[in-house]
């Protein structure tokens, strides 16, 4: 069935799969296997030769693992993708795939903690420069850029500031320069298509909103196929020179039969072979199970978050309230441009009493879970002050948008009443 121009309530159930070609099992089968049988020497050549695609040892792919990527890539509108064992394996991959040591990369400053750590860190230690900048100007991008750039990474609805990235413009300013722009989803899916707006690549932790059930931790990169990197051959010699570990394969011509897949076929028969981090199939079925109500829990994710930014607002406890519902100016014009489905289910606030009274508020919730988390069907909280961003100066805090009465939520599934109550007691102890 041609399924890709389907709505996305349809392609999170039928995308990909229709039934096990064995058994005829409508659920998509868990094939918990290390390794599958060739039918011949000739076909075991030809899977190793890639004259063929299949299955052969489940590090590198497996059959539950390709429904999932069928899916996600449908979803986003790509062509292939490739699952991984989490969301920062995605991110390291994504980029690592097309940056050698020595190149480097440029990434927007708002981004997850866990990122920014790989990003200015472990990359580091590999060779690679990650070069930070502010997105509220998306020229940054173009001047931090130079001819050993590689790629740009940025997240669509980055918290805590909640201040929706100009996917358009940095695409554009890329796409101008020959750099392809790498969009982090995980906060947005369903909500945000970035391949639409220009995104060559959109990477998940699987783990949230994909998930949505805090079971699995996983990540997925999407290949959007629409960027020429034969065209900027220059820029990417590890797309277009001849390839050391795979006997030599130049990958923009080794893959051209199969479509535009160069980059993803890429990072899952080197980097995934040589490193490792496979997403383990039980989970890629958890994951599976999770994207088929994954347009119905993101309109009640967000229904339920916009209800609580309009009660919190003006509360006589709260300084201010963060989420795009409640943004102005330019703020509001970028989620009204990226977020078509939904503002999103993440949103902060600051109280007015500072750290103590942002602790008291969290050991005062009776509902919502305490964790270092978002995208769960539950509730979550947090007070980053004191937990993810203990580790760093108070100016260093509030460069990242944390100030020290600062509250995260994810706002989960449940009844809003029971929510808003649960925020209202622990609001009244603050
Ligand atoms: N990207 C974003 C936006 C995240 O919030 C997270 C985790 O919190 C990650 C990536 C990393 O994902 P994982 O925890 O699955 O490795």
């Amino acid at each position: 069935m041609a399924t890709n121009s389907k709505h996305p309530e349809t392609l999170v159930l039928h995308a990909g799969y229709r039934s096990d070609p064995t058994t005829t099992a409508v659920a998509v089968p868990i094939y918990q296997t290390t390794s599958f049988q060739f039918r011949d020497t000739q076909h075991a050549a030809n899977l190793f030769g890639l004259a063929e695609l299949g299955n052969i040892y489940t590090r590198i792919m497996n059959p539950t693992n390709d429904v999932l990527e069928q899916r996600i890539a449908a979803l986003e509108g790509g062509v292939a993708a490739l699952s991984l064992g989490s969301g920062q394996a995605a991110s390291l991959f994504a980029v690592q795939n097309i940056c050698h040591a020595g190149d480097n990369f440029v990434a927007s400053t708002d981004l997850y903690g866990g990122t920014w750590n790989l990003f200015a860190n472990t990359m580091k230690s590999m060779g690679i420069e990650c070069r930070f900048v502010d997105p509220a100007d998306p020229e940054n991008f173009r001047r931090a850029t130079d001819a050993k750039t590689r790629c740009y990474y940025a997240e669509t609805l980055p918290n805590p500031k909640l201040t929706v990235f100009p996917i358009g413009e940095v695409a554009r300013i890329g796409r101008e320069l020959g750099v392809p722009l790498i969009m982090d989803n995980t906060a947005a899916p369903i909500l945000c298509r970035p391949l639409d707006h220009g995104a060559a690549i959109v990477m998940h932790s699987t783990t949230k909103y994909i998930g949505g059930h805090g079971t699995s931790i996983g990540g997925i990169i999407v290949d959007g196929g629409n960027f020429d990197w034969e065209k900027h051959a220059d820029r990417f010699p590890m797309l277009n020179t001849p390839d050391p570990s795979y006997h030599g394969a130049v990958w923009t011509q080794a893959v051209k039969p199969m479509g535009p897949v160069a980059y993803i076929i890429k990072a899952r028969v080197t980097l995934l072979r040589d490193v490792g981090a496979p997403m383990s199939p039980f989970n890629a079925f958890m994951f599976i199970q999770g994207l088929e109500t994954l347009p119905l829990r993101m309109r009640v994710h967000c229904e339920n978050a916009a209800a609580v930014a309009k009660h919190l607002s003006g509360h006589a406890k709260i300084a201010k309230v963060i989420h795009p519902t409640v943004m102005t100016g330019e703020a509001k014009k970028r989620a009204e441009t990226y977020l078509s489905r939904g503002m999103g289910a993440l949103l902060g606030f600051e109280l007015k009493g500072g750290a103590d009274a942002g602790r008291k508020f969290i050991d005062s919730l009776k509902m919502f879970y305490h964790v270092a988390n978002i995208g769960d069907a539950r509730s979550l909280a947090i007070h980053p002050a004191s937990t993810t961003h203990s580790q760093l100066s108070a100016e260093e805090q509030a460069k990242t948008g944390v100030t020290p009465g600062y509250v995260r939520l994810s706002i989960g599934l449940e009844h809003i009443d029971d929510i808003l109550a649960d925020l209202d007691q622990a609001l009244a102890a603050a």
